[in-house]
């Protein structure tokens, strides 16, 4: 397999590959390669050898970009990490990963020292000299070494990523070169590829969301737009002034942008929106207003999209997340891991080229989650007669109430059906006398001037509910809060909701 930039700077050195939409700067194929082809010499002068993990707390933007091809052309493995940790933080992931050398900026650089010395005082920490990027001067010290390429397998790991950890303690997910290249080869078999895109990245690039558009972006021979941070309104105006045509968010993202400009411009070929669920109303928003947007379904575990809904089906089954992509099985099964009858939900299993071989160093989690129908996503989900999937809930989110199970998925749909309600999220609280108990934590609607919210009337919300749930649905505990804590993927932390549940003020709501 080839070096994907090596080989676009022999085929199509002129294109526009990178653009920094902070400082205007832009790199051709050529001048992308070159930069790379020095901060991967400087990097093997370092000691940074093939196979070493090299972990990265960054800034988002250029930076990581060069990074993840210097890495790939190096053949280490690489580590990306929340810029934003703190040293315990980062020590425990610099431990779990096996970390041999880290690369950190300006901004990052005492977490990460303070992180090295906790796990291993001779840990080798580099800094990225943020001054002239342009100018191709990336690394304080050490001076280029001559680059051998590495040969790539599709077996090689090329990454090790930690999933978002909404379940519990993140897990560290080796993503081969065999597992990008499928994903990013199932992806555009069902979006199409146009030579002329330019693909936005406003995720995380410490995410597979952020991550995946730049490596295909590279496959393709097309434009990646990058900024150091997300701004809603920013946004927006980075698509309509370098005119990207692609974009991929997370469902929050989405809403804020349209809160703050309305609607996106009409450059756009496609908004790709997954990470968590996107609700109904979103979908119909965006129809309002022409957004082509095409729900996504996909985890860390599959290096991205499992299936995605082009935008004109979305509209017409705004719940769906579309089909399976190219080369990817999605099996339902029941809880003794058997394929339920067709229609009938159960957990989605994935199996195809870009399932990760397993976690890092962790046999145990690795043979949990693989069974004989492929990888356990631990969503539950189920196919409608014309083969388009739809994501429920999550195993483990079900809530037992008085020996009765209780889907939050179904009580957070119809708060959301509440006029003064934007949005909620809904989780068990332990309870003497139910086992569990149903809690909701709900986020008022904006008002019609700016800041302003309306109130939630709690009282007024129990008969509504009563007329759409059975009783033991029915929240008992209800608060109300300004934003719902959510990991960077966008999915709701249901850890903080119950802590932040206990802390603000709540009424409840009798039972029967
Ligand atoms: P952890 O595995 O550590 O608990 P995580 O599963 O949230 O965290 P990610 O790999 O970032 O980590 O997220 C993938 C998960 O996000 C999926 O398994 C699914 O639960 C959820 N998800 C992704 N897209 C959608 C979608 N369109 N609708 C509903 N849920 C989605
Ligand atoms: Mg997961």
């Amino acid at each position: 397999m080839h070096d994907w930039l090596a080989h676009r700077a022999r085929t199509t050195p002129d294109r526009e590959a990178l653009v920094n939409a902070s400082s205007g700067n832009a790199w051709t194929y050529a001048t992308l390669d070159e930069t790379v082809e020095e901060m991967a010499g400087r990097l093997a002068a370092l000691g940074v050898d093939e196979g070493d993990h090299l972990g990265a707390a960054l800034e988002t933007g250029v930076e990581e970009v060069c990074l993840i091809h210097a890495a790939m052309r190096l053949g280490a493995v690489l580590v990306p990490l929340p810029p934003e940790f703190t040293p315990p933080e980062l020590a425990e992931r610099f431990d779990r990963a096996d970390v041999d050398a880290v690369l950190c900026d300006e901004t990052t650089e005492s977490q990460v020292r303070g992180a090295a010395e906790r796990v291993d005082p001779w840990l080798d920490v580099f800094t990225i000299d943020d001054a002239e990027w342009s100018e191709a001067t990336p690394l304080a010290t050490a001076d280029p070494a001559p680059v051998d390429p590495t040969d790539w397998e599709r077996s090689d790991t090329q990454l090790l990523l930690f999933t978002s950890g909404t379940t519990g303690t993140p897990k560290a997910v080796r993503l081969t070169m065999g597992n990008l290249l499928s994903s990013a080869v199932a992806s555009a078999f069902r979006l199409g590829i146009d030579p002329t895109d330019r693909w936005l990245v406003p995720l995380s690039l410490h995410h597979m969301g952020g991550i995946a558009p730049i490596l295909r972006s590279t496959l393709y021979g097309t434009t990646v737009i990058v900024r150091e941070s997300f701004d809603p309104g920013g946004t927006v105006d980075d698509i309509r002034e370098h005119e990207a045509t692609c974009i991929s968010l997370v469902p929050t993202m989405l809403r804020r942008m349209l809160s703050a400009r309305g609607t996106l411009p009409g450059s756009l070929r496609f908004a790709l929106v997954g990470g968590a669920p996107c609700p109904a109303e979103l979908i119909e928003r965006c129809r309002d207003y022409s957004v082509p947007i095409c729900p996504t379904y996909g985890m860390t575990e599959t290096a991205s999209q499992v299936a995605t809904a082009r935008h004109t089906k979305a509209y017409d089954h705004p719940e769906s997340v579309g089909r399976p992509l190219l080369r990817t099985t999605v099996t339902v099964v029941d809880s003794t891991g058997a394929p339920v009858e067709p229609g009938e939900k159960g957990e989605l299993v994935v199996s195809g080229h870009t399932v990760t071989p397993g976690y890092y160093d962790d046999p145990a989690a690795t043979g949990e989650a693989m069974g004989p129908y492929g990888f356990h996503t631990g969503d539950v989900g189920r196919f409608d007669e014309d083969g388009r999937l739809y994501v429920l809930n999550r195993l483990d989110d079900r809530i037992l109430s008085g020996g009765e199970n209780v889907d939050p998925g179904e009580v957070v749909d119809a708060l959301r059906q509440y006029p003064t309600v934007e949005d909620a999220a809904v989780v068990g609280l332990d309870d003497e006398e139910w086992g569990e108990r149903v809690a909701a934590l709900v986020v008022p609607a904006a008002g019609t001037d700016e800041d302003e919210t309306t109130e939630i009337s709690v009282g007024d919300l129990e008969p509504f509910l009563r007329d759409r749930l059975a009783g033991f649905k029915l929240p008992r505990t209800v608060g109300v809060t300004d934003e719902l804590p959510r990991t960077v993927s966008g999915t709701v932390e249901r850890e903080a909701v119950r802590e932040r549940l206990t802390e603000c003020e709540t009424r409840s709501i009798g039972r029967d």
